[in-house]
């Protein structure tokens, strides 16, 4: 059964019947249209609320369905908001507060008090905003008809956030081997980790990966290597009958084996690190591309935090056109006027990142001691995106997250034998990046390159209640360092005392 939401109206007695069997069939009518809107969850009608008792039942009912995944509330009609206290006291999943009306139009020639009573959500979602604050009950808030697609964007933005939310509640991420030795950044907290994103974030040992490789037959993995000679430019000496085949059949192997290995535990992220590495042949590049292509979340270097935002950004850009990947600030351009970051792994960008054909090749690697890895090559399609970085501070995480642009590179990289992007970040490079520093913000991120990238991250950090602090167009170095200033005092006074 498709993830649904559940749509839930609050209305009162006072009207009488005739008004409820109005109010009953335009929710109907509403809810039926969002569900027809294309969201990627289904939309749940459910019977008007009028009282109080029946409030706490539906959203009891809602937190106890494993099939809902958020829930939807629209005052109709005026509904006396103290009747919503225990209900939204008892609230578990992520709200939005839908501000709509029935009608678009005012019929001025022909409104009556009637009218005016039955369509009265104007006063009615007031009283129901008043009690959400009062309570503190985070929610998306938006505004403005059905009719309108920017409204039923912001809604299907949030339903993603959701998916992602309730995806995170389950999910279990592999850790191959431990972090990097010494690295400070990807490092954190585990147990605040699965306390606040839901994930479960274990290791396993990297020569248990080993022996699911292992158990991957030659006939399978030649198929795979055939299938790969479909997809890209693969280099010739890579092909069969070329003198490195061996090289790509046993890329394929990794794969296939990561997968099953994967499945078996029934995980949705992981990581590896070039530092512990077993008994494996190759550091896994294509074999993690390929994975991450097809929607698990992927941090290197032991990097469990950047696997996870990787993880949530694929569910909630599902269907939709861009990709998501582990991204790393490797290096920049600084020629004043000129600045670019380029950004790249050793191998393991994801291919979602690009709409052209990635070629793949095998060549050396400085680090690691193993033999050469095979890897997709290619450059991240020029357009809009986001990069985003978690970070632990110790007392809790914060997210950062950095509106950019990717470009056409200036000039060809011809030597650079890695997936790359390369981009322009707002407002410009000066501020971004001395933002970014002042942050904390890790130099793994997942960049973002769906529709609404900003916006879907915007939404998941309000359910998650982590801070996330934006860099974007209109940021400017003092201001951002206020915010965080700001932000300290209120996520720390925000745990209580
Ligand atoms: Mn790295």
């Amino acid at each position: 059964m498709p993830k649904q939401v559940w749509f839930l109206t609050g209305s009162q007695h006072l009207y009488g019947p005739e008004t409820l069997a109005q109010v009953d069939a335009n929710s109907r009518r509403l809810a039926a249209r969002l569900d027809a809107a294309g969201l990627p969850v289904g939309v749940a009608w459910q019977p008007v609320l009028t009282g109080k008792e029946a409030i706490r039942d539906a959203i009891l009912a809602a937190n106890a369905d494993p099939d809902c995944v958020g829930a939807i509330a629209w005052m109709h009609t005026f509904s006396p908001a103290k009747m919503w206290i225990a209900g939204l006291e008892a609230l578990q999943v992520p709200l939005l507060h839908l501000h709509t009306q029935a009608n678009d139009e005012l019929p001025w020639a022909s409104i009556d008090m009637d009218f005016m009573n039955l369509n009265q959500a104007a006063h009615g979602d007031r009283e129901f905003a008043s009690v959400e604050t009062r309570l503190g009950v985070a929610r998306k808030t938006v505004t403005g008809s059905l009719n309108d697609p920017a409204v039923v964007a912001k809604v299907d933005r949030w339903a993603r956030a959701a998916l992602a939310w309730d995806a995170g509640r389950r999910a279990r991420l592999v850790r191959f081997g431990d972090n990097m030795r010494d690295v400070a950044v990807t490092e954190g907290d585990k147990v605040e980790a699965e306390r606040i994103f839901g994930m479960s974030v274990n290791t396993y040992g990297v020569n248990d990966l080993v022996e699911a490789i292992g158990q991957v037959s030659d006939a399978e993995a030649e198929a795979l290597a055939a299938d790969y000679e479909d997809l890209y430019d693969v280099a010739e000496e890579l092909r069969a009958g070329g003198e490195r085949h061996a090289s790509l059949v046993y890329g394929a192997r990794q794969e296939l084996g990561m997968r099953s290995f994967l499945e078996g535990v029934q995980a949705t992220a992981f990581t590896t690190n070039f530092e512990d590495l077993g008994a494996l042949e190759q550091l896994p590049g294509l074999a993690v591309q390929r994975l991450t292509a097809e929607g698990y979340g992927f941090g290197a270097e032991g990097d469990w935090k950047t696997a996870m935002l990787v993880r949530l950004a694929k569910v909630m850009g599902d269907g939709l056109s861009g990709g998501a990947s582990l991204m790393e600030d490797y290096t920049y351009n600084l020629v004043p006027g000129r600045e670019v970051i380029l950004g790249a792994h050793m191998l393991e960008v994801c291919p979602s990142l690009t709409t052209a054909k990635p070629s793949l090749e095998i060549h050396p690697l400085g680090i690691g001691g193993r033999d050469d890895p095979v890897r997709l090559v290619f450059t991240a399609d020029p357009g809009p995106g986001v990069v985003v970085g978690l970070a632990d501070l110790g007392e809790r995480f914060r997210l950062t997250m950095n509106v950019v642009e990717n470009v056409v590179p200036e000039q060809p990289l011809p030597k650079l034998p890695v997936a790359r992007a390369v981009w322009r970040p707002a407002p410009d490079f000066h501020t971004a990046t001395e933002c970014w520093l002042v942050s904390g913000a890790p130099h793994h991120t997942c960049m973002f390159t769906a529709p609404g990238a900003r916006e879907l991250f915007e939404d998941y950090a309000a359910i998650a209640g982590v801070e996330l602090a934006v860099i974007d167009e209109a940021t400017t170095s003092a201001g951002f360092a206020r915010e965080l200033r700001w932000e300290a005092a209120y996520h720390r006074l925000a745990r209580g005392l």
